[in-house]
């Protein structure tokens, strides 16, 4: 097999090339390291089924040809993380509804089968609990940025099943819920690799609102045998199907678990959204996913408790500061041992 990654040097993406590499596929990545790094990768780099493509989705020749390539898309390319949504949202808007309408045409050539990533952002601010796959979405104004997330990957799943219906195109809709794990990166907001950063720097851990609002993580590794399950089955095709965890925790309790976990002295701030987002943000109070229709059709749910992944993520964090560590320290001893004597003074 064949797969060609969008995004595959982003967070999710790299641990979904990991598995399908190990698993004796060959492996296509295209990504234009906007959110995802070289880094999430190198690891794999000496993997001969392994090629990477670091350019743009806009290139509809040279996605067309990578598309003729493979048997089976992942389309993981999209604008992520709360913070950049709202500082960024013609490049949010542009980047989800664009990207994915390339790819659908690309891949309608062939009727390549296509897993589109998706979000339960989707479901905006209903405030139901669980979140089943045929819930009505609730949306704020338009003049709420938040918004135009769930807008854009919401139009992107009504392209992607009107493909389906139209030109038989098969797609797989997976609406993604928090996912977590070692590489995710804070620098986009997200709440978890955020916290484990404070705690292991002793800074304060930063929970927005009143920390009542509640969440649920699923580990990435079990986010992706969940994708490759999905993918393999076929009444998924033409189907949106919820994939995380649906143990549910409030953000306040994160903080707490999180200090505990990495046995941290930082104490815990609260910060009203006004400040930590901007003017007149609205956060979801809880996002719980109903898992009925995963488990039918993958015959899996992501089960690792939360424990556990906070303790792979602040190994990998730990790991990562540490060899941050010991570059600088030699760089800084090359530095001073080329430097003329007179300016060491
Ligand atoms: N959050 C927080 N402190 C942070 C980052 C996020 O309290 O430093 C909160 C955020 O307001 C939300 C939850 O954690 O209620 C999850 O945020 P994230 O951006 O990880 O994902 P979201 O579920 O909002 O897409």
């Amino acid at each position: 097999m064949v797969s060609l990654i969008t995004g595959g040097a982003g967070f999710i993406g790299s641990h979904l090339a990991e598995a399908l590499l190990a698993r004796g596929d060959q492996v296509i990545i295209l990504d234009d390291l906007s959110t995802g790094s070289v880094e999430n990768i190198r690891h794999l780099r000496s993997n001969r089924s392994l090629r990477c493509f670091i350019e743009g989705m806009m290139d509809r020749r040279l996605l067309a040809e990578l598309v003729d390539e493979s048997d089976i898309v992942f389309h993981l390319a999209a604008a992520v993380g709360v913070r950049r949504i709202i500082e960024s949202p013609v490049r949010t808007i542009e980047t989800n509804v664009k990207g994915t309408e390339l790819v659908l045409e690309a891949a309608a050539k062939k009727l390549k089968l296509v897993f589109i990533a998706s979000t339960s952002e989707v479901y905006g601010k209903n405030g139901k609990a669980p979140f089943r796959e045929d819930d009505d979405t609730v949306w704020g104004p338009t003049t709420t940025s938040r918004w135009s997330y769930a807008a854009s990957k919401a139009l992107d799943e009504f392209l992607a099943l009107a493909y389906w219906k139209e030109k038989r195109l098969p797609v797989v809709i997976g609406r993604l819920f928090n996912t977590v794990g070692p590489r995710q990166t804070g620098r986009y907001g997200m709440v978890l690799p955020t916290f484990v950063n404070q705690a292991l720097e002793g800074s304060p851990l930063t929970v927005f609102g009143n920390g009542k609002q509640s969440r649920c993580f699923g580990y990435v590794g079990d986010i992706v045998q969940c994708i490759l399950r999905l993918v393999a089955a076929p009444e998924a095709v033409g189907q949106v199907v919820n994939i995380g965890n649906d143990a549910e925790v409030t953000i306040g309790d994160l903080a707490l678990l999180v200090k505990q976990r990495t046995d941290s002295a930082s104490p815990i701030h609260f910060v009203p959204y006004d400040e930590a987002y901007e003017p007149g943000f609205e956060d979801m109070a809880r996002r719980v996913p109903c898992l009925d229709k995963l488990v039918r059709l993958a015959g899996l749910r992501p089960t690792t408790p939360l424990s556990a992944i906070i303790d792979k993520v602040v190994a990998h964090q730990s790991a990562r500061d540490q060899r941050v560590m010991r570059t600088t320290r030699r760089r800084s001893r090359d530095l001073l041992s080329t430097q003329p004597v007179s300016t060491l003074d």
